[in-house]
């Protein structure tokens, strides 16, 4: 084929919309949900032209929009990607393939806290997905840790369905928009536990309460509660791929035309970079790396 793109989130799809209308050979692989992340937020209303939007409803749009250019998507776990003989040889976790040029969109995932119960309850109340999970607990107790945009928006959505909602931050100050700070702040079922940290998530079967530790005065508290949200941050998947170079966190280093240290591999979105994580900014370096790998493939005479 002439491009792979590896990853269906944003900016995998913007790549295959690209790609597909310059009528390339091209494959998209995604290992989970097609939509990525974006596919699991409850509302999205900082994309420009649409108004308020499930992040699944954009999700389909961009697939089908994908699709009715002639995008093939393939339901694969990418595991190695080599060069070899002028070419590109991947491996999924269902064949083999080789493509001229390569579009890394593969994403990050969510950081764990790393406390005792955590692992030994995921989905048994311990989440890393409030969209996914948080019907469960309705008129429940759950807390959300962090202090980012990802703990607020969830912590926010939460609130519409749990009676009571603990919003957990090590410290005072907070990373989160101020729109969304101000919102959380005016919600009466959400209640902040600042300059704290979760110690230990208990539980048999399923979570029933956590240990909090105050870092001011060093007190412990175990609470109650129902379901523990995490949102501490994300690593990058990007360990199937040790021939580009990365950064010590594994973000993938591009140049500004998209082109990581290896000729013919690109890269877009979340994977590149830890800082902008916004669907807007993972679909305009995708158009950039679609074009920039567009490019190549013609003028490497492959077509
Ligand atoms: P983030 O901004 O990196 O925030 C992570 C939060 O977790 C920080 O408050 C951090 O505390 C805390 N934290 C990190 N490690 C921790 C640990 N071991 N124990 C306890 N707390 C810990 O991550 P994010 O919220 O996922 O957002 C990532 C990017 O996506 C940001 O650029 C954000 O703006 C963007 N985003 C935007 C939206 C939107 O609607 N616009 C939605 C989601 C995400 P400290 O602050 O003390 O370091």
């Amino acid at each position: 084929m002439d491009i792979a793109i590896i990853g269906g989130g944003p900016a995998g799809l913007t790549a295959g919309i690209y790609v597909g209308r310059a009528l390339m050979d091209a494959k998209l692989f995604e290992a989970g949900i097609l939509g990525g992340q974006m596919a699991l937020s409850d509302s999205i209303e900082n994309y420009p032209g649409v108004d308020r939007v499930p992040g699944y409803e954009l999700a389909e749009r961009m697939v089908e929009q994908a699709k009715g250019f002639g995008l093939d998507i393939a339901m694969e776990e990418v595991k190695e990607v080599r060069p070899s003989g002028g070419v590109f040889h991947l491996r999924t976790d269902k064949g083999e393939y080789s493509a001229k040029a390569i579009i890394v969109a593969a994403g990050a995932k969510p950081l764990r806290l790393g406390v005792e119960g955590e692992d030994r309850l995921i989905g048994r109340g311990v989440s890393y997905c409030a969209t996914c999970d948080g019907p469960l607990f309705k008129d429940r107790a759950v807390a959300v840790v962090g202090g980012g945009d990802s703990a607020f928006k969830e912590a926010l959505y939460l609130a519409k369905l749990a009676k009571q909602v603990y919003l957990i931050h090590r410290r005072e100050g907070f990373r989160a928009e101020k729109i969304h700070v101000e919102r959380a702040k005016a919600t009466p079922n959400i209640r902040f536990l600042l300059n704290s940290v979760v110690e230990a998530i208990h539980g048999g079967d399923m979570v029933e309460g956590i240990t909090v530790r105050n870092l001011r005065t060093g007190g412990s508290l175990r609470m109650e509660l129902d379901g523990i949200f995490i949102y501490i941050g994300r690593r990058p998947s990007t360990d199937f791929i040790d021939i580009v170079e990365k950064d010590a966190s594994g973000y993938i280093r591009v140049d500004e035309n998209m082109e990581t240290s290896m000729k013919g591999i690109f890269a877009a979105g979340d994977c590149t970079s830890p800082k902008w994580r916004q669907i807007a900014t993972a679909v305009g370096e995708a158009a950039k790396a679609a074009i920039s790998a567009i490019k190549f493939v013609e003028d490497s005479g492959g077509r």
